[in-house]
């Protein structure tokens, strides 16, 4: 399948773009993903219309996504093998290149936030397991009762041992002070090992930020994204090309033939240009822009 993309036609600050990962079509079932995405979109346009940080704005659209039940991260991640949800989440601040992840997370009801305290702590750039849950405790985060993280569908979708659909979930933002962020979150890959890590908690692999560039956050077969460190490559295609739409589509071609594998991403440049791509028949994506009153949907 050809990859599908497309590009906003604003080049205007601040911007931000969400998804919702990549993966088959649900046929049924797109007006709920729209709703999140909207929501999400508009929960970080929040931020940045008020003059807050790109960082704030991405924590923040990617922490409704986590809570809505609908997507893979946060309540509604997918199961391991052993029935049991292990999240990854990682978030990037493209001026000096800070960063937080977290990998094989249970009990904590919005990993993107355990990441951006990793991030905030400006010690460690990754956290795994049980030493992420201590750090958690530390920092504050309260852990949830782990079932309160496992939907039926997700139980049903295990039982039934079907297809991954979309549902990861990321987020990138410029704000007004020309600071670029980037953020993902996921339950991972359906019926994966414990203790597996996918690209969602790998900086360079499935988020990166640099704010003389731009910013990604990826989604799709994380074994493949990693093998190629898909996001910070994005970012070499997008610097060489100035051409956000170039650099997302290049960057599928990438992912498909040396990566074998496939997935989507989005990008801002440091311009505030949005750009998309997909190799999967769907990717729920919403953005906004000073261009824009109301969220774009395009699908
Ligand atoms: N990339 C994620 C992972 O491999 C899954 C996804 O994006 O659907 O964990």
């Amino acid at each position: 399948m050809a990859p599908a993309s497309g590009r906003s036609s604003s080049a205007r600050v601040p911007s931000i773009v969400v998804h919702g990962g990549a993966g088959a079509d649900p046929l049924e079932g797109r007006d709920e993903l729209r709703d999140g995405v909207r929501a999400a979109v508009d929960a970080g346009w929040h931020v940045l219309a008020s003059g807050g940080a790109a960082l704030d704005a991405i924590e923040r659209a990617v922490t409704v996504l986590e809570d809505h039940p609908r997507f893979n991260a946060g309540r509604g991640s997918v199961l391991t093998s052993a029935g049991t949800v292990e999240m990854d989440a990682s978030i990037m601040e493209g001026d000096r290149l800070e960063c937080g992840a977290v990998a094989a997370v249970p009990r904590i009801a919005n990993p993107i936030s355990l990441a951006r305290k990793v991030l905030d702590s400006r010690g460690h750039v990754l956290l795994v397991g049980e030493g992420a849950l201590a750090f958690a405790r530390r920092v504050g985060i309260v852990e949830c009762d782990p079932e309160a993280l496992v939907t039926d569908r997700q139980r049903r979708r295990h039982a039934a041992a079907l297809a991954q659909l979309p549902g990861t979930v990321g987020a990138v933002a410029l704000d007004r002070h020309g600071t670029v962020a980037a953020a993902t979150s996921t339950g991972g890959m359906s019926g994966k090992l414990p203790g597996r890590v996918g690209d969602s908690a790998v900086i360079g692999a499935g988020t990166y930020a640099d704010s003389s560039i731009g910013g990604v956050s990826c989604t799709g077969d994380g074994e493949a994204i990693m093998r190629v460190v898909l996001a910070r490559r994005t970012l070499e295609y997008l610097k060489d090309a100035d051409d956000p739409e170039y650099a997302a589509t290049v960057a599928m071609d990438l992912l498909r033939d040396e990566g074998r594998g496939t997935g989507g991403l989005i990008v801002i440049d440091w311009r505030g240009r949005i750009a998309w791509a997909h190799s999967t028949p769907l990717m729920p994506v919403a953005w906004r822009s000073p261009a824009h009153p109301e969220p774009v949907i395009p699908f």
